[in-house]
């Protein structure tokens, strides 16, 4: 069946603070679901994508997310399916990095995490799986892992920088697509 491209809802959108629910069975519909938020983040385009982002508050991420296996090698991406996702350790190392969202487009904002992550969750076939992630990866589950929680990006800002973010995105919403 053909993927499709779903909209991305946008900051300030009340559903975007909506905490996501357990997916009950990993079932063709979940299928289709996974399929359509990797068709819809890779035109976006982006690394991460959550499914409350498209309307759907059920606990489902995908990610792709290139990386160098080799120096000599082009940076590949794996795609990520992940149901029911938790971060079962975080490290005592934080990092602090740039991080932008789907939901609030062209904005960005320094931000500190735990530089690496543990996570189990079930794949695309219902089965239970486990991986260690460092660098943009951690960093993105991360990211994708707050949407669950109906958390933004920039409820992690100071208020002053959060207004600031989204007065820019207010403003840049105005101007007429040519500028
Ligand atoms: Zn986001």
């Amino acid at each position: 069946m053909a993927m499709a491209v779903l909209p991305i809802i946008e900051a300030p959108d009340r559903r975007l603070k909506v905490r996501s629910e357990p997916v009950a069975r990993v079932n063709d519909e979940i299928r289709r679901l996974l399929d359509d938020m990797v068709e819809t983040m890779r035109v976006a385009p982006g690394i991460g994508l959550s499914a409350i982002q498209v309307g759907v508050a059920q606990r489902v991420i995908v990610t792709e997310v290139p990386e160098k296996t080799a120096e000599d090698q082009p940076a590949k991406a794996t795609t990520l399916y992940l149901v029911n996702p938790e971060i079962t350790w975080t490290s005592d190392s934080l990092v602090i990095c740039e991080e932008g969202c789907l939901s609030i487009p062209d904005q960005f904002a320094d931000l500190e995490r735990p530089a690496e992550v543990a996570m189990r969750y079930l794949d695309r076939n219902g089965a239970s799986q486990e991986l260690k992630a460092a660098g943009v990866l951690a960093r993105c589950l991360q990211h994708e892992m707050d949407h669950l929680e109906g958390i933004l990006l920039v409820d992690r800002l100071s208020p002053v920088r959060r207004h600031m973010i989204l007065r820019k995105l207010a403003k840049a919403r105005k101007k007429p697509a040519f500028a």
